[in-house]
């Protein structure tokens, strides 16, 4: 299963020497799909899931939770799972520091929502008020780490990818839909309509 990993990796690297061409990857998200998917080493199902980017070339894949510690020396991931599954089980449990870390580098957080969090990480007692302000950011958590916004990333990446290969195509309206999504971890019914119209006009998949 290695071996299988270690080639699609470097197929998609710039160097072909796994020992180099592992380093030029780094964590980009992670997700829990509600579908089965296969991780590159041929590992199915897997549910955990980890979007990777190489810093070199910008390419973009995904590669499972059994991998992405094992091979690739990525650790960030696994406590954002841990934190999936915690909110998952109950929703007013607290997200790991990383999680919530992760979740601000994303632009998911204003600064008092991320010092807030911080200050009732460990509190077993809440105000309702307080209870309120931390179920709400549990749930972009939620959103931000769900299969349907991952998707939508995974869409709006490849048709940027097409695009470096078709410079007629203007982005603009592509890079807003990113930018949209990324601000709220989801598009419109409208937005997502018009993605899969692209997508399809121009023969993109
Ligand atoms: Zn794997």
């Amino acid at each position: 299963m290695h071996f299988k990993l270690t080639e699609e990796i470097i197929k998609l690297s710039n160097s072909q020497f796994w020992d180099k061409a592992k380093l030029e990857w780094c964590f980009e998200y992670a997700y829990y799909s509600e579908e089965n998917e296969t991780c590159l080493c041929g590992h199915s199902p897997i549910r955990n899931i980890c979007v990777i980017k190489n810093t070199e070339n910008e390419n973009i894949t995904e590669v499972g939770n059994c991998c992405i510690n094992k091979f690739l020396g990525i650790k960030d991931a696994n406590k954002i799972f841990t934190s999936i599954k915690k909110l998952k089980e109950n929703i007013s449990n607290s997200m790991s520091k990383e999680a919530l870390v992760y979740l601000k580098s994303n632009n998911q957080l204003n600064s008092f929502e991320y010092s807030f969090y911080h200050s009732i990480i460990r509190k077993k007692i809440l105000s309702d008020k307080q209870q309120d302000i931390k179920l709400k950011i549990n749930r972009k958590f939620i959103d931000f780490t769900s299969y349907e916004s991952n998707s939508i990333f995974r869409k709006i990446n490849i048709v940027l990818k097409w695009a470096e290969n078709n410079p007629w195509f203007n982005t603009d309206f592509v890079i807003s839909l990113k930018t949209s999504c990324e601000r709220t971890g989801k598009l419109t019914e409208k937005q997502k309509t018009a993605l899969e119209n692209i997508m399809s006009k121009m023969k993109i998949n």
